[in-house]
């Protein structure tokens, strides 16, 4: 589990690793360009994601990947999308208080000569710390001060609730002092979205449940049509080629497996371009469907 010696020791550890501060992973739809910012990136246990799966399957299909099991550093990549009128990102990631390797959205930005004020709208794909706590700077205050944020409804009502606190479990308490903390300095002015709702012309929201209650990904409409996946997806291995395993990063396994397995029929049916939060080389590609599951392939 993350436990704070566990994070002291693999921040020393990444002290030393090199730092990637932005993807500058690029799509454009028609009129409207999308970009990946890198928030940089998060270091876990391995357990933490791989932990309940059968463990030899698991390793060697994660071996495959060039990646050790016991240590996972998965990039995070805010999407940024531009059509002209709108500057819009989903999720905001981790800001200053999760991990020192994380929250570097801002130089990402200011990369591509935006500042904060510049972004319109905020939309969350979900209420977990490296998708949600950039939402805030050190006053407490919205980083994006000109934005309308926007979370699900089901999301909203999940992190609000003062029983979850109590109710999630141990592992994830921060998680859910931290979520309800921010989500109420927004909770006046946020507009919650349901399922199937178009907040902004041509992006439409989709519950995909699971890995959180009330988890969003988001449609984009163009010619190849763009689905944020958030972490409804969470890496490019195993949850690619066994979509059906539980993964502990899941709070509901079953649920969420069952909405990736759905997703991935769906994506591969309709050739998506995806964008996944934790994928690797700026998050964007596509899914293809591969003697056992499917695979992230990085070019669209
Ligand atoms: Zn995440």
């Amino acid at each position: 589990m993350l436990t704070r010696r566990f994070l002291l020791t693999a921040a020393a550890a990444a002290l030393a690793a090199p730092r990637q501060l932005w993807a500058a992973s690029t799509l454009t739809l028609g009129s409207v360009q999308i970009d990946t910012l890198s928030d940089g990136s998060l270091v876990l246990p391995g357990d933490f994601i791989l932990g309940g799966m059968p463990q030899d399957e698991m390793q060697a299909i994660v071996a495959k990947y060039g990646l050790p099991t016991d240590r996972l550093t998965p990039p995070c990549n805010v999407t940024l999308l531009r059509d002209g009128t709108n500057t819009v990102l989903f999720d905001a990631g981790s800001g200053p208080d999760f991990q020192p390797t994380a929250g570097k959205l801002l130089e990402a930005l200011s990369a591509l000569d935006l500042t904060p004020e510049d972004v319109t709208h905020v939309l969350f794909t979900h209420a977990h710390p490296d998708h949600l706590w950039g939402l805030l700077d050190d006053f407490d205050e919205p980083v994006f001060p000109n934005a309308q944020h926007m979370i699900g409804q089901a999301e909203f009502d999940y992190w609000t609730n003062p029983d979850t606190v109590a109710s999630i479990g141990e592992a994830r308490t921060t998680f859910a002092v931290g979520a309800a903390r921010r989500l109420a300095v927004i909770a006046d002015s946020v507009r919650l979205l349901a399922d199937a709702e178009e907040p902004i012309p041509g992006i439409a929201a989709r519950l995909t449940p699971g890995h959180t209650p009330g988890h969003l990904a988001f449609e984009i409409a163009g010619p190849t049509p763009a689905m944020v996946l958030g972490d409804c997806i969470g890496n490019h291995h195993v949850g690619f080629e066994r979509p059906d395993w539980a993964s502990g990063s899941d709070q509901d396994k079953n649920l969420a497996a069952a909405t990736r397995v759905a997703l991935l029929d769906r994506l591969t049916a309709d050739q998506h371009a995806i964008i996944g939060y934790h994928l690797p080389g700026g998050g964007i590609g596509r899914a293809e469907k591969a003697d056992t599951g499917y695979r992230f392939v990085e070019d669209l």
